[in-house]
């Protein structure tokens, strides 16, 4: 039986049904992960094992030179058919996770494809995550850098149409995670993962307050592996400043452990919260004004600061000053209605408002439940105490930035390359990227 107590190890979850405490049965599809050096080896060796003896390798031109050549290499010596797909880049240099490479990689799969192999980071990831589910194919995840938990994610961030949505797809049957390559990869890449992992202490913040506010499903299993694996990063932040192996071993341990948090509960809640809208927002005005991407984690490890100047903000207020604050508001008019939203919807949003609408189950023709809205600044107040823990938790911005400095990674958003313009819509806007409870949401009564 598994407990608790194994939460902060990856290898007793693997194929593995669970019976939670939290009432829900989990199950964890991956079945094999190796973080090791030399790990690239025991592909073509599970690979065998598991029958597939034919396999595309999905590279871009970067990750070809990095991993692909190698990998190709070792599955031809084990008698493997194997093929490559390189990704392109788009006329700005640029890979996104988008219909045009989507499309480029599902022309690669041929019928005799078994198994596809996602050899990069996390955009590769998440197109082949999306067309192996949609194909029908295996999934194998080869990291060549420690950037972001997404690889043992089920979800596919994709951009359709210019605005990021998740899609349901399936997580890797297997993660080969070798640690030679990782150390290898980029500071500012290893930086955003730290970043990544850094965004868990207001994500699992924020899953509180849904918990506490609205009586939100939450699973104390999937948010203490969570926990597990953030204090495994900060335990070893001076290893993944240096990039040594055992740095990497810890931060992608971390990340999968993450990832495996999100397999469990069947969403995203433990690993992502206002911090990552804040992110997903920057991306989405970015890619509408043509601008280079930003790294994901390094936008998460900035959002997150800004996320914990707002729990310092309410850990700071008693229960009488939130009181108060509310009937301030509600005395101007400044609460937001479901019209309100709309409207800011629409304001913030341009040409991909519609979706946001849809989101948040603001479509013109039916209001959302108003009587939630009615109820919330008055239950606020009663249950301002259990918020006021939750806020208490969290460390604090300073605490947030000196860590990210450690790793060299941006602290703030003139570090990261986001105008204070960008900052201040996306402090407005940014909440309306899911439809879900965050302190972004909790900070418009305060
Ligand atoms: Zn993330
Ligand atoms: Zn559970």
């Amino acid at each position: 039986m598994l407990s608790v107590e194994q939460a902060g190890q990856i290898d007793p979850w693997l194929g593995q049904s669970v019976d939670c405490v939290c009432g829900k049965s989990h199950s964890v599809s991956i079945r094999k992960v190796v973080i090791d050096s030399g790990a690239l080896a025991a592909l073509p060796v599970y690979a065998q094992e598991r029958g597939y003896g034919e396999l595309l390798l999905v590279v871009d031109k970067n990750t070809l030179e990095a991993a692909g050549r190698e990998l190709l290499e070792l599955c031809e010596a084990a008698q493997l058919k194997v093929s490559l797909c390189v990704l392109t880049a788009d006329e700005h240099g640029e890979l996104a996770a988008d219909e045009r490479v989507i499309v480029q990689l599902m022309l690669n799969v041929t019928s005799a494809v078994q198994a596809i192999v996602a050899v990069g980071s996390g955009t590769i990831h998440d197109v082949v995550r999306f067309v192996s589910h949609k194909m029908d194919r295996a999934f194998f995840s080869v990291p060549t850098a420690p950037s972001v938990d997404g690889f043992a994610s089920v979800g596919a961030p994709l951009i359709i149409g210019g605005f990021k949505q998740t899609i349901p797809a399936c997580a890797p049957e297997a993660i080969f995670a070798d640690l030679a390559l990782l150390a290898k990869s980029p500071k500012a890449l290893i930086a955003a993962g730290f970043g990544d992992m850094l965004g868990k202490y207001t994500s699992l913040a924020d899953w509180q307050l849904g918990q506490v506010l609205f009586g939100e499903p939450y699973c104390e299993l999937a948010a203490h592996m969570t926990r597990q694996g953030l204090a495994m990063c900060v335990d070893n932040i001076d290893e993944i400043a240096a990039g040594s192996e055992l740095g990497m071993r810890k931060l992608m341990e971390g990340l999968t452990l993450s990832g495996i948090s999100m397999l469990l509960v069947g969403h995203s809640r433990p690993a992502s919260g206002g911090e990552h809208h804040l992110s997903h927002f920057w991306e989405m005005r970015f890619l509408q004004q043509q601008r280079r991407a930003l790294l994901h984690g390094a936008k998460v490890g900035v959002a997150a600061v800004q996320m914990a100047r707002l729990y310092e903000a309410a850990a700071a207020m008693s229960k009488e000053a939130v009181a108060s604050a509310i009937a301030e508001r509600q005395a101007r008019g400044d609460v937001l209605t479901p019209g309100r939203m709309r409207e800011k919807i629409q304001a913030g949003y341009g040409s991909i408002a519609d979706q946001v609408l849809a989101e948040n189950g603001l479509t013109v023709l039916d209001a959302i439940d108003s009587a939630e809205q009615q109820e919330l600044p008055q239950r606020l107040v009663e249950r301002w105490e259990a918020v006021r823990t939750v806020c208490g938790n969290v460390p604090s911005s300073e605490q947030l930035a000196a860590a990210l400095r450690r790793v060299a990674g941006p602290t703030t958003v003139a570090e990261l390359g986001v105008e204070p313009e960008l900052l201040q819509d996306s402090m407005e806007y940014a909440m309306y990227v899911r439809n879900r409870y965050t302190i972004i949401r909790l900070h418009q009564w305060l």
